[in-house]
């Protein structure tokens, strides 16, 4: 018979201890954020998805060399006239499928004062298809804007 009290009090105590942080946290500010409507901030150093600039990249293959995964591919320029090598890319090509956004590329790209490889603050963005993953920038495209889900050049 007392261990019969000694357990409803057990659980009792248990249940009101329970109840107890559940009502300091009823009263708390909401930390929940309602995505897609609001967004969080990113911190500065955020490795969002990476952008690439064609027209101040030196196709130098630091960042070929620095990436551990080896998912970054280009080709060199070539000058119609000289048939030479010239300091810029004809294509740069990401395979987000294999980049595991560690920033090597980036602290390797020796372009000043912005990377032509660097991480965004992108966070909003899939691929359906394992094609889709191949990321592809080609001189001939006029753009230097920003990477977002709808500017990306998939081959
Ligand atoms: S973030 Fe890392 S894995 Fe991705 S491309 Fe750059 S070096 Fe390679
Ligand atoms: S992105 Fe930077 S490191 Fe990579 S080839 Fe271009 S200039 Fe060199």
């Amino acid at each position: 018979m007392f261990n019969y009290f000694k357990t409803i009090y057990k659980v009792g105590k248990a249940l009101i201890q329970g109840m107890m942080v559940t009502w300091k946290s009823f009263w708390q500010p909401a930390v929940t954020v309602q995505f897609p409507d609001e967004k969080l901030n990113t911190p500065e150093r955020f490795r969002g998805a990476l952008t690439f600039d064609k027209e101040t990249c030196t196709a130098c293959n630091l960042c070929i060399k620095a990436c551990p995964t080896a998912c970054i591919s280009l080709e060199p320029a070539v000058d119609p006239a000289t048939k030479k090598r010239i300091a810029k890319v004809s294509w740069y090509q990401i395979d987000f499928g294999k980049c595991n956004y560690c920033r090597l590329c980036e602290e390797a790209c020796p372009t000043k004062p912005i990377k032509s490889v660097r991480h965004t603050h992108q966070y909003e963005w899939g691929m359906l298809e394992r094609k889709e993953m191949l990321v592809k920038w080609e001189r001939m495209i006029p753009s230097t804007e920003p990477l977002t889900s709808t500017n990306m050049k998939p081959i």
